[in-house]
């Protein structure tokens, strides 16, 4: 038989032993902890009761009120030290002092990729001209890559553009329908039918070729579309907006020249070319032995362009100006190679 004097012992014993692990306890983790080994499932005063049945009659009519009395005190006292574990923790947040002056501060590792620096001067650049940002999409159609461009299908300019289709089986659009943009052109007649005369616009971002690759071809660039229309708008506008440009990146003394090329959305069509860099002017690997990189395709926004904007070109006229990004670059940080920009090559990106 079970005796009275023993139940007591046991239950003074887990009192006398949990309210010093509370009144210890500083976490409210460490409380939760305590609260379930006392009163969750297995918890010693939960399993306590099942020892009571060996106890007669008349000594559980004692046993019964200190165990009730017993538990309320444990459960009284975690709640309270849980009161002032939150209130010790609140003190400390409040009075807790911070020396700013003491603090190491580290010096910041990495950058922005060169070409996304350079492109945010470019833009910093050209609003200060008035310009804005345009975006058009990556992958487009067939209609405002070329068409509207005055580049219909079968043209032989086409050849120009090593282009990539997209699988038409995997989109539901036509054999041929769309593409990965060859250039940043696909933003012209957007443009034109966005906004309304005067218009200065420019839209920079990725463009992709099916190329040969070499020094101065990468499959995946970015490009820097300029489009200008407004009435009285020549070739004088084009001729300074190249030097304003290429000076303004490359350098004050960099010589730039303006070379008919045929483009067919251009009328007349200008290719920029800006002094080789590397040889100046004698004829190298990266310039393809000219002594010139070209720099970017230009021209007077072809009328037929300006009609598919819904542009009269009896009153308007336009200059359109695409740069790549990657040979400028190549111009004005001196390096001869434009695989380098997506190498991805740390030895080669922290010169920047
Ligand atoms: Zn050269």
């Amino acid at each position: 038989m079970l005796k009275l004097n023993t139940m007591e012992e046991k239950l003074n014993k887990i009192k006398t032993d949990y309210f010093l692990n509370i009144n210890q306890a500083k976490t409210l983790k460490e409380l939760d902890e305590l609260f379930l080994a006392l009163f969750g499932k297995n918890g010693v005063i939960t399993l306590l009761p099942k020892e009571f049945g060996k106890l007669p009659m008349e000594e559980l009519q004692k046993i019964g009120p200190l165990f009730n009395q017993t538990k309320h005190e444990l459960d009284n006292a975690i709640e309270n030290r849980r009161q002032a574990v939150r209130e010790e923790s609140y003190a400390k947040l409040t009075t807790e002092k911070y020396d700013l002056g003491t603090a190491e501060i580290k010096p910041r590792h990495g950058h922005l990729h060169p070409t996304t620096q350079f492109i945010q001067e470019t833009v910093d650049l050209f609003e200060k001209l008035g310009f804005q940002q345009f975006d058009a999409p990556q992958i487009d159609t067939d209609e405002y890559n070329f068409g509207l461009l005055n580049i219909p299908e079968g043209h032989p300019a086409r050849d120009l553009w090593d282009t990539l289709y997209i699988d038409p089986q995997k989109t539901g659009y036509s054999p041929g329908e769309l593409l990965l943009r060859t250039h940043t052109s696909n933003a012209q007649v957007r443009i034109m039918r966005d906004f309304t005369p005067p218009i200065r616009m420019m839209s920079i971002g990725r463009c992709y070729r099916y190329e040969n690759l070499d020094a101065r071809h990468e499959h995946t660039f970015e490009q820097f579309e300029l489009v200008y229309i407004d009435k009285g708008v020549s070739m004088t506008n084009l001729q300074y907006l190249s030097e304003y440009f290429l000076q303004n990146t490359v350098g004050k003394d960099i010589k730039v020249r303006l070379r008919p090329k045929y483009y067919p959305f251009v009328e007349p069509g200008v290719g920029i070319d800006g002094l080789c860099i590397f040889c100046h002017g004698q004829g190298c690997k990266v310039c393809g032995g000219t002594g010139w990189l070209e720099v970017a395709g230009a021209g007077m926004i072809h009328p037929t362009v300006l009609k598919n904007g819904g542009i009269n070109p009896e009153i308007y006229s336009g200059i359109a100006w695409g740069p790549g990004v990657g040979r400028i670059m190549m111009l004005k940080y001196g390096f001869d190679d434009i695989r380098e920009l997506l190498k991805g090559d740390l030895k080669f990106l922290e010169k920047f």
